[in-house]
């Protein structure tokens, strides 16, 4: 896709001088990989591309290692890992390390992250077992880098989208649960809890009660405004309820699978903020944006009318939030107008907002 040339910091560069970059460009491999960029040759003069605002400075986490990863204490024996876009974490406990989440992109970062901090305290690096927070190949896609033997627990869907999906990667979990499951490991607490389909129908609510940390993934992006269309969340009214389910959680810290800083309960009032702000607008779109030009201009091209009004009714709805949220979220610019578009859909089909019967 041209979003990973887009990256490429200039025409005719090498894959091997660009992998060579430095910190700065540390995350965009792990982005192009997401996105299934092989970072071939640009496509694209930088000229062409368009300017976004720049990246407010609260948005960004701290430095990468030579390696290409930070890992950092969340609070008393909780670590996360990061590489800048994607994040992982781990509990190291008397019996042995319970890791969540494997991203592909942080990879062999991850055992070496974990090696680093168990060597730092004394403690065993050996994984046992492997909490996944969804079925998602770019979250869970390192699983297969560890032992068969460890244990990976998911929700009882997460099991079933695995078997579905049969990627060697990925191996099903050994656990599962429906609504609710204690899992102790070494005497440490991990309540993980399914609160019905959002991002994807097994997304699970990581809670560890001694730690004040709610990890749930794909949910808020802490700093940035959701990926394209709105983190293409399979179900958009359970996805807007999601937050509301966090702040139900006892927590100060916030894993959200993404970029590079933790989260903490300010930034999920700055998300539930800009989502109400999105939805008002969209609203007001539906019922205000008069229909009849599109179809005048555009006769028995029925799909070009459609695509021009709710072209406008995204822009409509769009454009103060853009505006307002500028310097206070990352890429407000680049990814709200595809969110506003996913959400009006919703809005529209699942709510039947605007929706008329035929007098
Ligand atoms: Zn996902």
């Amino acid at each position: 896709m041209s979003s990973t040339s887009a990256r490429s910091p200039s025409p005719g560069t090498t894959r091997r001088s660009f992998l060579a970059g430095g910190a700065a460009f540390a995350a965009a491999p792990a982005v192009a990989t997401l996105v299934g960029g092989v970072l071939a040759e640009p496509v694209f003069a930088d000229d062409t591309l368009p300017d976004y605002a720049p990246v407010p400075s609260s948005s960004l986490g701290p430095a990468l290692n030579a390696q290409g990863y930070f890992v950092g204490r969340v609070e008393r024996n909780l670590y996360w890992v990061t590489d800048g876009s994607y994040q992982a974490a781990f509990l190291t406990t008397k019996d042995g390390v319970v890791l969540f989440d494997a991203p592909p992109t942080i990879g062999k970062n991850l055992q070496r992250a974990i090696d680093q901090i168990a060597s730092a305290n004394g403690v065993s690096n050996k994984v046992t077992h492997i909490v996944y927070s969804h079925h998602h190949a770019d979250h869970i896609g390192a699983s297969s880098l560890f032992d068969r033997r460890v244990v990976r627990v998911g929700q009882i869907e997460n099991k079933r989208l695995l078997a579905r999906d049969n990627d060697p990667a990925r191996p099903v979990p050994d656990l599962t649960f429906k609504t609710h499951h204690k899992l102790v490991v070494g005497g440490e607490k991990i309540d993980l809890a399914w609160h019905g389909t959002n991002h994807t129908p097994d997304n699970t609510y990581i809670h560890l009660p001694d730690h004040d940390t709610l990890m749930l993934v794909d949910i808020n992006l802490p700093g940035w405004v959701p990926f394209d269309s709105f983190n293409l969340n399979q179900d958009v009214p359970g996805s807007l309820a999601a937050p509301s389910q966090a702040m139900a959680y006892p927590w100060k810290n916030y894993i959200g699978g993404h970029m590079g800083r933790l989260g903490t309960r300010d930034d999920m009032v700055v998300y539930q903020q800009y989502l109400t702000d999105l939805i008002d607008g969209i609203q007001k779109a539906l019922v205000t944006i008069d229909p009849t030009p599109f179809f005048v201009k555009y006769g028995n091209n029925t799909w070009a009318a459609v695509k021009a009004y709710q072209a406008a009714q995204v822009n409509y709805a769009a454009a103060p939030v853009i505006q307002k949220y500028t310097g206070v979220l990352a890429a407000a610019d680049v990814y709200t107008a595809s969110t506003t578009f996913f959400i009006l859909e919703s809005i529209r089909l699942d709510l039947g907002f605007g929706s008329q019967v035929h007098p």
